[in-house]
């Protein structure tokens, strides 16, 4: 039961939402899925004089303009999963929602929004969301902001969100033809990651890398980006070279993320052996669609 009691508004639209937001930018908490905001206020970590809840404000659908595919903040895994469009342009994302543990009441509740906005280092998203170059789209009082991923999120459990200001959607710009590959390392069938990585991978006719991109998450504070490209274009992507570009993208870990799960320590340790396997699968996803 909640401990405390608060305002509770459901705006229908996103000026509504900045209105709203403006009248108390330090009192309100914003309610996404609510998978973790729901248990904050049980236990009486979060006290808001007012919960601002996003379920009506029109914020889930996944849409493309253009050459941007923008993924509503509230958009669930289950949503991720159901839509065409990710499917046939950003399928890292959906490659990343089916491995988000908590079966489906977790699939059908928990946002990509608020995956962000938590800031979690131990998340599924940000690694996959960074490697498709995605920005954040952050309403505020006086302005629409879009911020790209490497900057919203600062810290662990820290993003640049302002008070009184809500993320409303992540765009991606419509990736080239390639393929996709997620790894995510895990103690058991049902948890959060240790460690993950997200691999894009595109071959010419002969074979040649002509693009490679790789984000490692869950092993340090904020997600490691890694231009992998440096080693991968212009070569075969040889099993010694995708050795050699988990090795790299190893190096650029920094001061790895520590907590309950698993030490830094062994975060480390592993980054290199969960690139390679994002890089595989991302290669065997090439061959697949080869031989179709
Ligand atoms: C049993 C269980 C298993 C899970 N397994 C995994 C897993 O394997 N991998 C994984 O990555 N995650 C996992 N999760 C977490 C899940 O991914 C959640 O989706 C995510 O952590 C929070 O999403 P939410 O929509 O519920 O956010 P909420 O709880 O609604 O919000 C989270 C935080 O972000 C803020 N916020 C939310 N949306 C916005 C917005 N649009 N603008 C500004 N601030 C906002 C909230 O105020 C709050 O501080 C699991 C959760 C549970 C309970």
């Amino acid at each position: 039961m909640i401990p405390t009691t608060f305002h509770y508004a459901a705006p229908a639209t996103v000026d509504e939402l900045t209105a709203l937001l403006a009248e108390d930018p330090a009192g309100s908490v914003v309610l996404s899925g609510g998978t973790w905001v729901v248990p904050s206020l049980n236990r009486g970590d979060l006290t808001p004089r007012c919960l601002v809840d996003l379920r009506r404000a029109g914020l889930s659908s996944v849409e493309r303009s253009g050459d941007v595919i923008r993924v509503g903040a509230t958009a669930t895994y289950a949503d991720l999963l159901a839509s065409p469009l990710i499917g046939d342009e950003l399928a890292l994302l959906g490659l990343m929602a089916r491995e988000v543990t908590g079966g489906p009441q977790i699939h059908n509740q928990g946002t990509l929004g608020g995956s962000l906005c938590a800031a979690r280092p131990g998340s599924d998203a940000a690694a996959a969301v960074g490697t498709l170059g995605g920005v954040a789209v952050v309403a505020g009082p006086d302005a629409v902001r879009r911020i790209p991923l490497g900057e919203f999120l600062r810290d662990a459990f820290v993003t640049c969100l302002a008070p009184g200001e809500a993320l409303i959607a992540i765009e991606f710009p419509v990736q080239p033809p390639g393929s996709s590959g997620y790894y995510k390392l895990k103690r058991g069938g049902s948890s959060w990651p240790i460690a993950t990585a997200a691999a894009l991978l595109r071959l010419d006719a002969d074979g040649v890398c002509e693009r490679a991109a790789l984000t490692l998450g869950a092993v340090a504070a904020v997600p490691v980006p890694v231009p992998v490209e440096q080693i991968l274009r212009g070569r075969r992507p040889e099993p010694g070279l995708l050795d050699e570009a988990a090795r790299f993208a190893a190096d650029r870990v920094g001061v790895p993320w520590d907590d309950e799960l698993a030490s830094g320590r062994y975060r480390a340790t592993v980054s290199h052996v969960v690139a390679r396997r994002a890089l595989q699968r991302a290669l065997s996803d090439i061959h697949q669609v080869t031989l179709r």
